[in-house]
């Protein structure tokens, strides 16, 4: 069986191909080909001796995922798409254009382990981790379909980033690797509901990329309805992480909080949620809080608040000096939005 570049660090790769390339100014022809150049064959790598180019081709394979399909969005320039892995299972990412800014929504898992009741994804069966390449490829594919180059990029598309944690890991490194991708740390973000040691973990790292905490409730019992494996991390434990990955890599914490008519958007609710942030000292310009406005689904049967609801809950914790954004629904109209993912 051959061995799939994207799974292989550039050390792993060096390793592999010593037999092959002696010399380190052709690993660097061949690691442009791979990451700048985005080819899709070796055939391709013509700065290469035949030779070089045949016996790279016997022993590994460049692409492991195939676009099965492509949506795009009448309403903004959203392209959802679905892949195909080899061993016929399916999985989506998100192209997102905006000012210029070409971002994608990729994936960490296949299916969900976390079931969250308001998300599509989570209606999937778990099936399995994706591994560093096939995390890495979903943007070498979305850049050479649509010609853009990727600026942005967000592990929000289907999984918990935080329970495929080696995997993640090793993507970062490489989209963060002057000699893979070479993506700003501040133009990278990982979302969590809330794996408290993995995000310890992460912290430790120091990566500096942005993470986005999905709260969504403030009080414990409504939380574990909406996020019914939460893995018995509670909201104290999961903003104390938060803290912690701020203090330690100074860098954005984001929370993130759904907004479902009759549950929890209510002006109470709001007043409790900046009184929360406050007693966590999370109000300062490292924090910002995101609104998501639930974007309706067939067979789940939560609604989104009226647009009045939701301006006065983002008031509510503006007044309180919360930087506050209300998040935009990105492609509903081809399921390609937040927690729409999933078949
Ligand atoms: S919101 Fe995230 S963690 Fe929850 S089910 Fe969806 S993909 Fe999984």
């Amino acid at each position: 069986m051959k061995n799939y570049v994207l799974d292989m660090t550039g050390n792993q790769f060096k390793m592999a191909t010593k037999s092959i390339i002696d010399k380190n100014y052709r690993l660097n022809q061949v690691r442009k080909w791979i990451y700048e150049k985005k080819a899709v064959s070796f055939k391709n790598f013509t700065n290469l001796p035949k030779e070089v180019r045949e016996k790279l081709d016997g022993r590994f394979l460049l692409r492991a995922l195939k676009i099965v399909n492509k949506e795009n969005s009448k309403i903004d320039n959203t392209i959802k798409y679905t892949f195909q892995t080899l061993d016929k299972k399916y999985f989506f990412a998100v192209f997102l254009s905006d000012k210029g800014r070409n971002s994608v929504c990729i994936s960490s898992q296949i299916g969900c382990p976390v079931t969250c009741s308001f998300c599509y994804s989570g209606k999937v069966k778990f099936v399995r981790n994706l591994s560093r390449g096939e995390i890495l490829e979903q943007i070498l594919q979305i850049e050479n379909d649509t010609g853009k180059k990727i600026s942005g990029v967000l592990f929000m598309g289907m999984g918990e980033p935080m329970l495929n944690f080696s995997s993640v890991v090793f993507a970062l490194n490489s989209l963060l690797s002057n000699k893979e991708f070479c993506i700003g740390k501040r133009h990278i973000t990982v979302s969590s509901i809330g794996v408290v040691p993995a995000i310890k973990k992460l912290a430790d790292k120091n990566f500096g990329v942005r993470l986005a905490l999905s709260l969504h409730a403030v009080d414990e019992r409504l939380r574990k309805r909406l996020i019914s494996n939460n893995f018995s991390f509670g909201v104290e434990d999961i903003l104390n992480a938060g803290k912690y990955y701020i203090k330690r890599t100074n860098s954005h914490l984001t929370i993130e909080y759904i907004l479902l008519k009759g549950i929890n958007s209510s002006v109470t609710d709001a007043h409790k949620l900046a009184r929360l942030l406050k007693r966590y000292g999370l109000i300062n310009s490292n924090v910002n809080v995101n609104l998501i406005p639930f974007n309706s689904l067939v067979n789940i049967e939560f609604q989104s608040p009226e647009y009045e609801s939701i301006q006065k809950f983002k008031d509510i914790l503006r007044f309180n000096r919360i930087t506050v954004n209300i998040r935009q629904a990105r492609g509903y109209d081809i399921n390609a939005a937040c927690g729409q993912l999933g078949y």
